[in-house]
This record gives structure tokens, C-alpha cells and sequence, in this order.
């Protein structure tokens, strides 16, 4: 039996990269259904496409999640399909990097509007299902930018952010039996991070212990454990999975 059988859940940004990772985890571990918010709706099909799908319904909706007409939208038209929401993965995000010197108003709105507000509407909408049938699993996706890192004052901002909201819904939620917990990743490859120059791409596999960068399912195992219950009394933490770096 697969450790997330009879579970039905929401990921946002599921559409590639980490996001994708997680969502072929979770049908491996036996999901009952997916509902993958994304912006872009191709890429949503295009990676249903990808993904044996045989064994779980994966819906994809389309979903800006710094909307919360959106969101709202989105969360009922995934209730509607599978009747219930266990798991949320707030995966979403975005970079808009320049020196804080440099940086204007709208890189700054742009960044924290999607990475933080985005994961607030989504526990917004979800979180009164979850206290509902007292059981739930939420999964922010931070980085290890969180702790600080040159060039990213706004999304590190959005990052560490995610960590204090995660933090106080783990405390709020734990008497309705919802853990709340987030995932920082190092330097994994993805479409995100390949705008990194080859220079700096060398640097941070300098400062991995590991002395790589990181794969996508290498954080989707993570997700997919904080989602199950085989991490039952794990709440209100952030892991950092990152072969040891920090920025
Ligand atoms: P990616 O760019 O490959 O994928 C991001 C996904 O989010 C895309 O499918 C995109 O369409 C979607 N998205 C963007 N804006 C959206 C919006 N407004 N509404 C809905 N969907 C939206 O990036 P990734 O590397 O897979 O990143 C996934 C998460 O992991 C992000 O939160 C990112 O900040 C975090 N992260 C990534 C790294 C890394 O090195 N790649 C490191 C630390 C944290």
C-alpha cells in the first residue's frame, strides 16, 4: 500500500521543475487524485503527458496564485472533482534578482505577491477544509535564500516568510491535527535556476558539501514524506535539503 493512498491533494506551480517532481512522487506513493494549480496550463498538460498518470487523476487548473478570485475558484473546482483536499503543497515561485540598491517596487511586489501572498490564499481557502475533517498536510517550499543571499533581498524576504507563516499554522493547526511544515532547497536544477551564470553555478557546487547541485526528486521524496504519516508528529519545521550548503 502506498504511503498516500485514499489522499487527495493541491500543488501549486506542478507544471515542471520541483513542482513536477513532486507530483510524479505523489502518484508513486499511491495519491488518490492531484489538482495542480498552475499559470501556465500548457505546461500542466504537457507534464500530465509526461507522467504515468493510469493509477490517480491528475486535474490540471489554471491559476495565477497571487489572485485570490483565482485561488478561491480553483480550491472549490478541486473540491468539487475529488470532495476533500489532505495534502497542500505550496510550491509556486518565482525570482526577480538585482542588488537591494537596485531593486524597484514592482520586482519586489512581483516576487512576494506569488512566493508568499500566494501560499496565504492558498491556506486561506484550504486550511477551513482541513480544520473541517481535523486531518491535513501543508508543505511550504522555502530555499535556503531564506537565510539571506546576495542579489535576492525580495525573494529571500518571501522565503523566510514562509518559514515564520508555516511555523504559526503548525502551532494554530495542531489541535484540528493539520502539520505544517517547509522544505528549503539548496541549488537544484531546474528551468529556475538555470538563469544562474556558469561562474556563480560553479561557486555554489563549491559551497555544497555534496559537491553537486541538487535533483528535483531529491526534494520530492522530502515532500512526500512531511506529507505522509509516516512523519505524523513532525510539525512546525523547516528541513533544509540541500547537500549541506548555505548561502
Ligand atoms: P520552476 O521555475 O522550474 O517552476 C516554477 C513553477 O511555478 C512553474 O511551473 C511556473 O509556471 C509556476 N508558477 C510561477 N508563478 C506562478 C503563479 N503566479 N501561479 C501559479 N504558478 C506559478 O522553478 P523550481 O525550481 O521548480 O521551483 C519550485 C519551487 O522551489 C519555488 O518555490 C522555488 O522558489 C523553490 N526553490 C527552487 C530552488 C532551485 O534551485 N531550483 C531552490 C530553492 C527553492
Amino acid at each position: 500500500m502506498g504511503k498516500l493512498e485514499g489522499k487527495y491533494a493541491i500543488i501549486t506551480g506542478g507544471g515542471k521543475g520541483i513542482g513536477e517532481s513532486i507530483v510524479k512522487r505523489f502518484l508513486e506513493d499511491g495519491i488518490g487524485g492531484i489538482a495542480v494549480l498552475e499559470y501556465d496550463l500548457n505546461l500542466a498538460k504537457e507534464m500530465i503527458t509526461r507522467l504515468d498518470t493510469s493509477d490517480a487523476e491528475v486535474l490540471a487548473i489554471q491559476c495565477d496564485v497571487s489572485n485570490d478570485n483565482q485561488v478561491e475558484k480553483a480550491v472549490s473546482q478541486a473540491m468539487k472533482h475529488f470532495g476533500t483536499v489532505d495534502i497542500l503543497v505550496n510550491n509556486a515561485g518565482i525570482t526577480q534578482d538585482s542588488m537591494f540598491h537596485k531593486m524597484t517596487d514592482e520586482a519586489w511586489d512581483a516576487v512576494i505577491n506569488v512566493n508568499l501572498k500566494g501560499a496565504y490564499y492558498l491556506c486561506k481557502h484550504v486550511v477551513p477544509i482541513m480544520r473541517k475533517n481535523a486531518f491535513g498536510k501543508i508543505v511550504n517550499i522555502s530555499s535556503i535564500s531564506a537565510f539571506g543571499n546576495v542579489g535576492q533581498a525580495n525573494y529571500a524576504a518571501s522565503k523566510a516568510g514562509l518559514i515564520g507563516f508555516s511555523k504559526t499554522l503548525a502551532k494554530e493547526g495542531g489541535p484540528k491535527n493539520i502539520n505544517v511544515n517547509c522544505v528549503a532547497p539548496g541549488y537544484i536544477e531546474t528551468d529556475m535556476y538555470k538563469t544562474v551564470p556558469t561562474e556563480i553555478i560553479e561557486e555554489h557546487i563549491k559551497n555544497t558539501p555534496l559537491r553537486r547541485l541538487g535533483k528535483p526528486h531529491e526534494i520530492a521524496s522530502v515532500v512526500s514524506f512531511l506529507s505522509s504519516d509516516d512523519a505524523s508528529f513532525l510539525s512546525g519545521q523547516c528541513i533544509t535539503v540541500s547537500g549541506a550548503a548555505t548561502t
